[in-house]
C-alpha cells in the first residue's frame, strides 16, 4: 500500500496524518516523522492463504444453520435473526466483536452500522477487507435488548459456536475489538488498557490474539483512535513476524 493511500485511509478513520514537506530518507526516518509506510507488503492482502485452513463448506453451512435456529438462551425470543458472521472463511485474520446491534439484527450481518463502517475503515488501513481476507464474528449471535452487555449465561451458551468457527477458519491472528470480546475470549477481567499491546493466546491452537478498542467506543471517544491505530500496527507486525519472519 502506498503512502498516499494509507494517508487517505487514516483520514477516513478520522486520524489526521502529518505529512512532512521533506522527502526521501528524512521523511522515512524513525524519529519524529510520520508513520513509516509499509514496504513490499501493504498488509496481508498479498499473503497467500495457508493450504486447506478451512474444514469444509458443508460443515460450515451446517454450523451456520445450527446457529440460526439456536434457542440455547433467552435472546432467541427477541431477535429478528441470528447473526452468524461475515467474510472469508479461509481468512488468516479473524475479528471478534461483542454482539449484534439493532442494524445487525435487522440485516443478519455483523458490524453493518456506524461502528461497522469505522471497523471497515480501520481494517482497510492495514490491507484487510471483509470482502476478501478477514472473517468477522461476534461473541453473541443474537442481539441483547437495548444493547446491554452480554450476560454470563448468554456467553456460556454462545461461545461454543464461536470456538467452532475459529476452529474451522483456523486464522493466523485473532483481533478482539472491545472489552467484552477480549475478556470473554481470554477468560479474564483485566481492563482493556492492560490487555492492549500484548500478544495473548486463544484456544487449543494457541492462536495469537491482539486486543484493541471497539469501534463504537472510538466513535464516542475519537481521541483514542490514535491508540487504536497503534494496536492495528502492532497486530500487523505480529502477523508479519509470523508469516514472513519480518516485522
Ligand atoms: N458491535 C459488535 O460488537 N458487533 C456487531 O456486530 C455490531 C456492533
Amino acid at each position: 500500500m502506498d503512502a498516499a493511500r494509507r494517508t487517505e485511509y487514516l483520514r477516513a478513520i478520522g486520524i489526521d496524518v502529518w505529512v512532512p514537506r521533506v522527502s526521501g530518507a528524512a521523511a522515512n526516518g524513525r524519529t519524529g516523522g510520520p508513520e513509516r509506510v509499509a514496504g513490499r507488503h501493504g498488509g496481508p492482502v498479498a499473503e497467500p492463504c495457508p493450504p486447506e485452513p478451512f474444514s469444509g463448506a458443508a460443515a460450515w453451512e451446517a454450523l451456520r444453520a445450527e446457529v440460526l435456529r439456536c434457542t440455547r438462551c433467552a435472546l432467541h425470543t427477541g431477535r429478528t435473526q441470528g447473526v452468524f458472521g461475515v467474510g472469508n472463511p479461509r481468512a488468516e485474520w479473524m475479528v471478534i466483536g461483542e454482539a449484534p446491534g439493532a442494524e445487525e439484527d435487522r440485516r443478519g450481518e455483523p458490524f453493518v452500522g456506524r461502528a461497522g463502517q469505522l471497523l471497515d475503515a480501520m481494517l482497510r488501513a492495514i490491507g484487510l477487507s471483509r470482502a476478501e481476507n478477514v472473517y468477522i464474528a461476534n461473541i453473541l449471535k443474537s442481539r441483547p435488548p437495548g444493547n446491554r452487555d452480554p450476560l454470563p449465561e448468554e456467553v456460556a451458551a454462545c461461545l461454543p459456536y464461536l470456538r467452532r468457527q475459529i476452529a474451522m477458519v483456523r486464522p493466523r491472528l485473532l483481533l478482539a475489538v472491545g472489552r467484552v470480546a477480549a475478556q470473554n475470549l481470554l477468560g479474564t477481567e483485566e481492563s482493556l488498557s492492560r490487555l492492549r499491546g500484548r500478544v495473548h493466546r486463544f484456544g487449543e491452537l494457541n492462536t495469537p490474539l491482539v486486543v484493541t478498542y471497539h469501534p463504537a467506543y472510538l466513535l464516542r471517544s475519537p481521541a483514542d483512535k490514535r491508540k487504536a491505530w497503534e494496536d492495528l500496527k502492532f497486530a500487523r507486525s505480529v502477523f508479519r513476524q509470523m508469516t514472513t519472519g519480518v516485522r
